[in-house]
Order: C-alpha cells, then sequence, then structure tokens
C-alpha cells in the first residue's frame, strides 16, 4: 500500500492543484493533501479556510483526504505513514527551488523519495499567486478555480 502525501499552501486551490490530484489519486492507493500553515507566506485564506475549500473540491474523490501540517515536510509523511511526496512542475522557474527541497528532504529522511509529475498542458501557467492578483484586479477567474472557490475569491476581494 503506498501513500502519498501532497504538500502545499493552497491560498487558494486551483484546477492545477486537483488535475495532479485527480492524477495522483490513479497512482497512489492513499494520496493526503496537507495544507502547510505557512504564515511567513502572508496568506489570503486562513489555514482553517484553505483546508475547507481544498476538502470540498476532492470530496468525490475517496482515496484523498486533507489535512493540515505545520513544520518540516519529512516529519508530515512520517506523521501521515507516507513513503512519497508529492510536488508538481510546471515550467522550467520550479525546477531550482524542487530540486534543493527533494535533496534535502532526502538528506534529512532517506526513506522519503519525492516524486513530480508535469502540469497538464492546459495549466502549466496557473498558480496561486497569478490566480488572486487577477482576482483582486477584477478580472473573471472562474476559468482557472472550482466553482465554490471562485465564490470565496469574489467574496475576499470585493
Ligand atoms: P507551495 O507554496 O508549496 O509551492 P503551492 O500551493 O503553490 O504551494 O503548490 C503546491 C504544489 O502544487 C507544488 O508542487 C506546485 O508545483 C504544484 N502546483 C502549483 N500549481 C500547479 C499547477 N497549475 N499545475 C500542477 N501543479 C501545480
Amino acid at each position: 500500500m503506498t501513500k502519498a502525501i501532497y504538500p502545499g499552501s493552497f491560498d487558494p486551490v486551483t484546477l492545477g492543484h486537483l488535475n495532479l490530484v485527480q492524477r495522483g489519486a490513479k497512482i497512489f492507493d492513499e494520496l493526503i493533501v496537507c495544507v502547510a500553515s505557512n504564515p511567513g507566506k502572508n496568506p489570503m485564506f486562513s489555514l482553517e479556510e484553505r483546508l475547507e475549500l481544498f476538502k470540498d473540491a476532492v470530496a468525490d474523490l475517496s482515496s484523498v483526504r486533507v489535512e493540515t501540517f505545520d513544520g518540516l515536510l519529512v516529519d508530515a509523511a512520517k506523521q501521515f505513514d507516507a513513503s512519497v511526496v508529492l510536488r508538481g512542475l510546471r515550467a522550467v522557474s520550479d525546477f531550482d527551488y524542487e530540486f534543493q527541497m527533494a535533496h534535502m528532504n532526502h538528506q534529512l529522511s532517506p526513506g522519503i523519495e519525492t516524486m513530480f509529475m508535469m502540469t497538464g498542458d492546459e495549466h502549466f501557467y496557473l498558480s496561486s499567486g497569478l490566480v488572486k492578483e487577477v482576482a483582486i484586479l477584477g478580472g473573471d477567474i472562474h476559468p482557472f478555480v472550482p466553482e465554490h472557490v471562485a465564490k470565496a475569491l469574489d467574496k475576499r476581494t470585493k
């Protein structure tokens, strides 16, 4: 039984994240989305809000659950008994940071493997940051996020 965690800030969850989760759910027996508290990133949505928005987005996927975590990623993997950390790669620009993180995590905990999935070609340009920027400037964010997230963004930015 292979369990994986999919960590991130998810501020908020986008269709890019969901594409990765849907594909990951076909590979792993259980996929645990780990919403990081990340207070340093000054999130638009609280940890609790990000958790609930993600939970609503994956309610139909029985092998996926959503939790929060604080602290080291490798400790979260151990806490949830996962041997794999799933991350997404959008562009070459993601690579440097992800490469460093994967090696650091491997040093900290050699039993945990980081696996990368390329984004679907319709999602490679999507990031939570850009979606928030478009929402703040009054653009239409419906093509990029699930409906309930679009509503939450509308409410937060008006
Ligand atoms: P973090 O702050 O940890 O980078 P994010 O919420 O931005 O958190 O991203 C979480 C994970 O989802 C990362 O592995 C990131 O590469 C991946 N990701 C972000 N946007 C997309 C997307 N559009 N398609 C696929 N993966 C994505």
